[in-house]
């Protein structure tokens, strides 16, 4: 029988629900991650924007934190989700899982903008994302190895490095399903 696709998302807090929705629409099984054994049930991974100190905190005391460190399949972080995935951060608070050499500066982006729409032009596609930016942080210092996938103007927003992705901005709050599509060839190929 053919094995059925499950995409799990991480469940402790944020901007969990929509990427579940999302992910259904492409007609792939999802399960909420909220404990360590969850993990070893799922083809691919999300962890998805909410607050990153306190998702941080979460991840230590739900104990899932050396599982999330070991999990191999793909993985893609959104924005609060793509700080944790990142080498560091400027904030002392937020204790990252180093799995993408590159640096997270957190609300980067001003405090005058708390969010917008912003067009990212993509590496692997023509049309460009209409992608929302939420305090949103910004990707700095990517190592050589890292790809980048997308840009706003001069910013790097969405970058691969072997199977993890991460974005800044939130692809699950548009009807765009080009972001979550990439990230499912990612886990077939
Ligand atoms: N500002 C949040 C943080 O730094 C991220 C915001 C988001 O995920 N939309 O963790």
């Amino acid at each position: 029988m053919k094995h059925e696709l499950t995409i799990g998302v991480l469940g402790l807090q944020g901007a969990f629900a929509k990427h579940m929705v999302m992910l259904s629409k492409l007609d792939v099984s999802t399960m909420l991650i909220r404990y360590p054994e969850e993990l070893d049930q799922c083809d691919g991974l999300i962890i998805p924007g909410g607050e990153s100190t306190t998702m941080s905190i979460l991840i230590h005391e739900m104990k899932i934190r050396d599982k999330l460190l070991e999990y191999n399949r793909p993985i893609f972080g959104t924005c609060a989700g793509a700080i944790l995935m990142a080498a560091g951060s400027n904030d002392p608070r937020v204790t990252t899982l180093n799995r993408v050499p590159v640096r997270a500066t957190r609300n980067a982006w001003g405090r005058q903008v708390e969010s917008f729409l912003a067009p990212v032009n993509l590496s692997f596609d023509e049309k460009p994302f209409n992608a929302v930016f939420i305090r949103a942080p910004k990707l700095v210092n990517p190592r050589p190895e890292v790809q980048i996938l997308g840009r706003l103007e001069n910013e790097t927003v969405l970058v691969q490095h072997d199977n993890v992705i991460l974005a800044t901005f939130h692809p699950e709050l548009t009807d765009d399903t080009r972001i979550h599509t990439y990230f499912l060839k990612l886990i077939k190929n």
